[in-house]
């Protein structure tokens, strides 16, 4: 566990249990001894055959834990409620989650049923967004949770805001452009519903980081300081001053300190009341996201992977700044409110996948049926291999590269010319790596292959050069033998992790089981936020299986309460508007017609529900029943 860290980004989650699995505890500090869930059994419950009681589903595989969720939920507002609380701070604290983190169907409605008895509420950044955030809300949510409408809006966007006020619910449109004002005041004419509007101010605290790109004058969003005060004119001029309500900024995502937050979010007090000043009915403070994430343990504010503070330190440098400020103004104090996604949802999901096979490890030795070769070399490239192998013998490391490259290169040319053949081209290679692994220079990592797309499944590691943790979910008690890199399925030099956190460009892991049943398999951990919407399907590799895992009091502490298939081939082929059952049909004429043939195309496709193929064939092969109860 020390090897990877896991203590520094995995409390209170997860550990590395006495079995040297990875476990997770499913309430953090306060889960009870002997109900840590193993992932090792999680995967075997998952991804096991239907014959010997597993659920058949193929990996990569999600596996969300609804517990950790509540938790994470359960802390935020606790951080809040006790900063509130020992500050002596009039207001309260009521957070909204913002649903771009994670729009996943059980995880907003988890978030906003855990959440329902801290009235704690949804933000919605377009109008899909809204229209799920209305219907959970309605549903499951308590009376009093915010609706913070952020994000480009046009006229049916803000109508559907208005409306949701009839239906009960706290909608507060947020103004992030000045002109976003007249559709507000025209669909509320047309409505005849009054708004609850909010204005996006644009700060004049920078974070420094990869997310602070949204922060500072030049920003792309938010009101500046001449904007604020024309909308605070129009709605004066429209006897609607008392419709402004909520002052919102967002400094950007993993804000370093709390030093920098405490400094956006007294400008941004300062701000509010200079509004409530101006005659607005202002209540509430939304301090946007920011609250971040410790990707690699190491609780430092150098880089983009870590913060320096907790959350409970967040939660007390918001409340304490937003007092200090307006009770210097003697302006009441606030509701304030967060969106913090990658704080709420990081750590609810685990991705796993496996190591399926590894380039072998080079040889010491050169192989005899090659090294005559090395004696059919043109003159020239034989002198550079003799002085090559003087160099060797007499432990020159920097000549050794020079003769070697020499030598390369000579040989490539040489081979354009069609001197020399393959062949020689495999053998010079080979001389040059025995001798520098002779030398001492490094190996280089070996290559393990995951059943995983980069592009699909962790789309900031690559876009970005987020980090995230991955180590081994078994074995953990044996000491790795091997430095590795992954190499994803897809044919794209970029599909491959070669950067871990700790600074590393290799990640240690052992030798792959030649025999047994059980595979090699990895975790990718605190990928909760961001990660699957924003996922794409680069060479048509769909999303992960996915199950919901909860604690349980069943022999092996957890019960799968969900369980998904990944999508076939045939539904991300649909999703790029081709017709499955019809490319079926085609190639199906062109087979030979012995049945098995079109039953392996069929297999290939996946579940196609208007397949003519035998049907019970098609639904046999579509693996897992897409959800179900099974508990353990
Ligand atoms: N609110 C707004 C307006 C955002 O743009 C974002 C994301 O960048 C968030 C909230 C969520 O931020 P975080 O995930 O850092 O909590």
């Amino acid at each position: 566990s020390a090897l990877y860290n896991v203590d520094g980004w995995g409390a209170p989650y997860f550990f590395v249990n006495d079995d040297g699995d990875v476990a997770v505890r499913p309430h953090g500090a306060a889960t009870l001894p002997g109900q840590e869930i193993d992932l090792a059994k999680v995967v075997a419950r998952a991804a096991g055959a239907r014959a010997g009681g597993g659920l058949g589903l193929a990996l990569p595989l999600l596996v969300r834990f609804p517990d950790v969720l509540r938790h994470r939920v359960e802390t935020l507002n606790a951080a809040f409620g006790y900063a509130v609380r020992s500050t002596g701070y009039a207001g309260r604290y009521q957070g909204v989650y913002p649903v771009k983190c994670n729009q996943d169907r059980y995880v907003v409605e988890d978030i906003v049923e855990f959440g329902a008895p801290f009235g704690f509420g949804l933000e919605a950044g377009s109008k899909p967004e809204l229209l799920l955030t209305m219907s959970c809300l309605v549903a499951r949510g308590s009376p009093d949770a915010l609706l913070i409408c952020n994000g480009y809006k046009d006229l049916e966007y803000v109508s559907l805001a208005l409306i949701a006020r009839t239906m009960g619910l706290n909608t507060v449109i947020v103004l992030e452009q000045e002109e976003e004002l007249d559709i507000v005041v025209e669909a509320s004419r047309r409505l005849n519903i009054r708004p609850v509007v909010g204005m996006r101010a644009k700060l004049r605290t920078k974070h420094a980081g990869h997310f602070g790109a949204t922060s500072g004058e030049k920003g792309k969003f938010g009101l500046n300081a001449a904007q604020i005060l024309s909308v605070v004119a129009k709605l004066k001029a429209l006897a609607m001053l008392d419709c402004l309500q909520l002052l919102h900024f967002h400094i950007g995502s993993q804000i370093p300190t709390t030093a920098l937050l405490a400094d956006g979010v007294g400008e941004a007090a300062q701000i509010y009341c200079e509004l409530a000043r101006l005659g607005a009915a202002m209540r509430v403070i939304d301090v946007g996201g920011g609250l971040g994430i410790d990707y690699d343990g190491t609780h430092s504010a150098q880089t983009d992977m870590s913060v320096a503070y907790s959350l409970e330190e967040y939660a007390a440098a918001v409340v304490a700044a937003v007092g200090r400020v307006c009770d210097r103004k003697g302006v009441q104090h606030p509701v304030i409110c967060s969106e913090s996604g990658r704080a709420l949802v990081s750590h609810h999901s685990v991705l796993i996948f496996e190591a399926f096979s590894a380039t072998a490890p080079a040889s010491n030795m050169m192989d005899p049926a090659t090294a005559y070769l090395l004696d059919e070399l043109t003159d020239d490239c034989r002198s550079d291999y003799r002085n090559l192998m003087a160099s060797a013998v007499r432990g020159d490391f920097d000549t050794c590269g020079l003769y070697a490259d020499q030598l390369k290169r000579r040989c490539a040319e040489q081979f354009k010319e069609g001197v020399l053949g393959l062949e020689h081209l495999a053998a010079v290679d080979g001389l040059c790596e025995i001798v520098a692994r002779g030398m001492g220079a490094a190996e280089g990592p070996r290559r393990y292959h995951i059943n995983l797309s980069v592009f699909t499944s962790l789309p900031d590691m690559w876009a970005i050069e987020q980090l995230f943790p991955i180590i081994p979910i078994q074995r953990l008690q044996e000491r790795p033998a091997v430095d590795g890199v992954l190499s994803d399925l897809t044919c794209d030099s970029d599909g491959k992790v070669d950067q871990f956190i700790g600074g590393r460009s290799s990640l240690p892991l052992h030798e792959l089981p030649t025999h047994g049943t059980r595979g090699y398999y990895l975790g990718m951990f605190l990928g909760g936020a961001y990660q699957e919407a924003l996922g794409g399907l680069h060479n048509l590799f769909g999303g992960p299986s996915v199950v919901r895992v909860s604690q349980s009091d069943g022999p092996h502490c957890f019960a799968v309460t969900r369980a998904a298939p990944g999508p076939s081939c045939a539904d991300v082929l649909r999703a790029m508007q081709h017709e499955p059952e019809v490319m079926f049909e085609v190639l199906k004429q062109r087979t030979a017609d012995d049945g098995a043939t079109a039953a392996a195309l069929a297999r290939a496709f996946g579940s196609m529900p208007y397949l003519s193929f035998d049907a019970e064939e098609a639904s046999a092969m579509s693996g897992a029943e897409s959800s179900g109860m099974s508990s353990d």
